[in-house]
């Protein structure tokens, strides 16, 4: 029987705990992809664009992503166990923020009869027939007590309080692109002309909300770009975003030491006309 009364110095369980918890929640979501749960459209290994990142500011950070190169370790190193409890949050603010919705009267759908996601499937490879261009919703909302454009698509995210601030001033458009690009993405292969989006501020609770409107110049911009990125052989043949790699957006990129490192695909010279048909 264990004596309560002796003071027993505590195991010192330093990070070990962490690392437990790291492990089995990265197992889990492992054996969930390999299953073919991971994603509500099923073909999980083929390489894809996928709505949630084909905003991608950088056209060459969006080839390196569709080409599956190896994300490099940066000093602000974040765990697998760390990524998964961001996701993990992601998916408990969606769902209370549905039932949340839908207890405020909102007719909101957010699976289909089989218990899947809403999503679409394009652009397939001629030879495997395998879709290259894919995107799920959150959820459509069909009607509510309140007077919207309705059906809407819903976009749940969820936010620091940092984050929060600049699309509580912002709006979605200037405050993320990336998002913004897989709203107008949704909406285009979707056909539908609104989506609300909300944002939990997880540090304070409080809710944004934004009606963002389809805009059709966007969305092709971004297709053209997309297919673009999927005929491309490889990364390098893609612009970068920046003429210099001191420039933000590269100090925070995934890729920045390969892209620096690679020299960038030769520039295209107009042909002359004699070699096109077109001179004497
Ligand atoms: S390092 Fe900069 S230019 Fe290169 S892929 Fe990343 S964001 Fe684009």
């Amino acid at each position: 029987m264990m004596d309560f009364a002796r003071k027993e110095k505590a195991p010192d369980i330093g990070e070990a705990l962490t690392a437990l918890i790291d492990k089995v929640i990265v197992d889990r979501r492992n054996a969930e992809y390999a299953a073919g749960r991971g994603s509500g459209l099923g073909e999980v290994a083929q390489k894809r664009i996928g709505a949630g990142y084909i905003g991608t500011e950088c056209d060459r950070a969006l080839a390196y992503r569709y080409h599956r190169v190896e994300k490099e370790t940066r000093e602000e190193y974040v765990s697998a166990g760390e990524l998964q409890r961001h996701a993990l949050v992601g998916f408990w603010t969606e769902e209370s923020m549905a039932e949340w919705l839908r207890l405020a009267g909102f007719d909101l759908r957010t699976n289909k009869e089989d218990g899947s996601q809403y999503g679409y499937r394009v652009a397939r490879d001629p030879t495997t027939g395998q879709a290259r261009i894919a995107g799920e919703i959150d959820g459509c909302i069909l009607a509510g007590p309140l007077a919207m454009p309705y059906p809407l698509l819903w976009e749940s995210k969820k936010a620091t309080a940092k984050k929060f601030a600049k699309f509580a001033k912002e709006g979605v458009a200037k405050a993320d692109p990336k998002y913004h690009g897989q709203i107008q993405t949704n909406m285009a292969y979707l056909e539908v002309e609104h989506t609300l989006f909300t944002m939990l501020n997880v540090d304070s609770m409080k809710i944004y909300q934004e009606i963002v409107r389809f805009d059709p110049a966007v969305a092709q911009r971004l297709t053209d770009r997309a297919v673009r990125v999927l005929e491309s052989r490889a990364p390098e043949e893609m612009p970068r975003i920046a003429g210099d790699e001191s420039d933000w957006r590269c100090k925070f990129c995934d890729y920045r030491a390969r892209c620096w490192d690679e020299p960038s695909a030769p520039e295209q010279m107009a042909k002359p006309a004699w070699l096109t048909g077109g001179g004497a």
